[in-house]
């Protein structure tokens, strides 16, 4: 069966103004499906809202057609076939009582698919029905800050909203111990507590939190493809909020040890080293902040920074050289971590002099900042040379119905508060995007 999820641009030549013919209310049916309409008849300028071409050849030569539909009597059809050829159509739609054999086998030959003498309105209520899709008006991927304040607008304003999570809500907040910048909390909150908040309140309003990782998406289509190992879920417009994973260090044993005392969460981690000696790598908010919050259980904190100067905020600088527990070792990488059965050091090498040392350690918390985590977008959505989703200001990506937020997208400050303020406009955008198209 045709996948009608991948088609977003219908062409429909011979499309009648008057409201009692076929084409007209096919055509009006697949708009409200959300489908863009292209009118092709020679004596009108615009039906149903849209601008009205007299062929297809007239249609600006930047659109993109998928499906050509030929309300035209079987003689008039081959012109058109040649014309869809010519236009990069994917497929040839003949209703009922048109066929043209000859038309048929020109446009199969140049690889478009061709259905012939059937209702296209039929056929597109088939499809739907088959194996009960499950059609959402938004799914967001991703159930962090950002994820989850888009789902609770969305569905605030009665927007039927999945928000997917691949195992706890909260994103990277949950790996923060307290979050003491978030406004309205005048006392600092865990980062875990903070998020399971927001989820309560996006529930309240009535989000599906889906527990499934997202291993796919298809986002051209006038309906997004989102799949899982478990299902394939359909959607009017996509949020894409995934966040930023951690960053590796890429040295020997990293790997290895990764759960033997190798973390990226302090948080999570952190009780394992009570009374051990653990290092930290980097210099920014994240790893000055976690290096803290493990001299409250290690017996020694080791922060290993690159360069000669922290990239954090004063406020934890003064609070980092104001601690007893914490030393520092500047100008110095991580070359290696080792050890036996789990961590037992790492090898440093300072930069400026090429020494090479040991430092014995139990555990290794890498802070190094984070790249955002695209795997199931493969190429769809418009990057910056960074690597992050390129967004404007209603935070629209280059593709249709689809949106990105957070520390995902190409923001200058990566915060829970800016990433609550995403979240909001994503979902308005999305209500906007949805109602205008109907
Ligand atoms: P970050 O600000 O990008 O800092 C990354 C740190 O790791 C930098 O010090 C960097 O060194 C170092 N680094 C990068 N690659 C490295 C490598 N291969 N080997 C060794 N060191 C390396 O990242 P972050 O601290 O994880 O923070 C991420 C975002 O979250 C930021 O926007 C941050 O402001 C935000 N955040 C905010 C708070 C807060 O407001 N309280 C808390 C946590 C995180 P250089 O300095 O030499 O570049």
């Amino acid at each position: 069966m045709l996948d009608f999820a991948s088609l977003a641009t219908v062409a429909i030549v011979g499309l009648s103004m008057r409201g009692d013919r076929p084409s007209n209310q096919v055509a009006r049916y697949l708009q409200g499906q959300g489908f863009e309409i292209i009118p092709l008849n020679p004596s009108a300028t615009e039906i149903l809202g849209q601008p009205c071409y007299p062929e297809l050849a007239a249609v600006p030569q930047g659109k993109a057609i998928d499906l050509v539909a030929v309300f035209r009597r079987s003689a008039a059809v081959l012109p058109v076939a040649r014309e869809a050829v010519e236009r990069g159509a994917r497929v040839l739609w003949l209703p009922e009582g048109v066929v043209d054999q000859r038309a048929a086998a020109l446009a199969r030959k140049a690889g478009l698919t061709v259905v012939m003498d059937r209702c296209l309105k039929k056929a597109y209520k088939a499809w739907l029905a088959d194996g009960n899709k499950e059609v959402y008006d938004v799914l967001i991927i991703g159930a962090g800050p950002a994820g989850l304040t888009a789902g609770m607008y969305a569905a605030r304003s009665g927007l039927r909203t999945g928000v997917f999570e691949g195992i706890i809500p909260g994103g990277a907040v949950v790996s923060t111990a307290l979050i003491e910048n978030y406004p309205g909390f005048a006392e600092p909150i865990a980062g875990a507590e903070l998020m399971l908040r927001f989820l309560a309140q996006a529930q309240r309003f009535g989000v599906d939190l889906i527990t499934e990782n997202v291993l796919q998406t298809g986002l051209r289509g006038h309906l997004k493809r989102v799949e899982t190992a478990e299902k394939v879920r359909y959607a009017r417009a996509v949020i894409i909020a995934g966040g930023a994973k951690a960053r590796r260090l890429g040295v020997p044993g990293e790997e290895r040890f990764t759960g033997r005392g190798v973390s990226y969460c302090a948080t999570c981690d952190g009780a394992l080293f009570r009374d051990k000696k653990v290092v930290v790598v980097g210099g920014g908010n994240a790893a000055v902040e976690e290096a803290l919050y493990l001299t409250r259980l290690a017996a020694e904190v080791v922060l290993i920074h690159r360069r000669d100067q922290l990239r954090a905020v004063k406020l934890l600088q003064e609070r980092a050289f104001a601690e007893p527990k914490l030393r520092f070792s500047w100008d110095t990488v991580v070359e290696e971590i080792g050890g036996n059965q789990a961590v037992e050091l790492v090898r440093v090498r300072n930069v400026k002099t090429g020494v090479i040392t040991e430092i014995p350690c139990d555990g290794v918390f890498v802070y190094i900042g984070y790249s955002p985590a695209l795997e199931y977008l493969a190429g769809q959505v418009a990057k910056t040379p960074e690597g992050y989703i390129a967004v404007d200001a209603t935070m629209a990506t280059n593709v249709p119905g689809v949106f990105a937020c957070g520390d995902i997208r190409n923001t200058p400050l990566r915060q829970v508060a800016t990433a609550v303020g995403d979240g909001a406009i994503a979902a308005a955008a999305v209500d906007k995007y949805l109602v205008f198209r109907q």
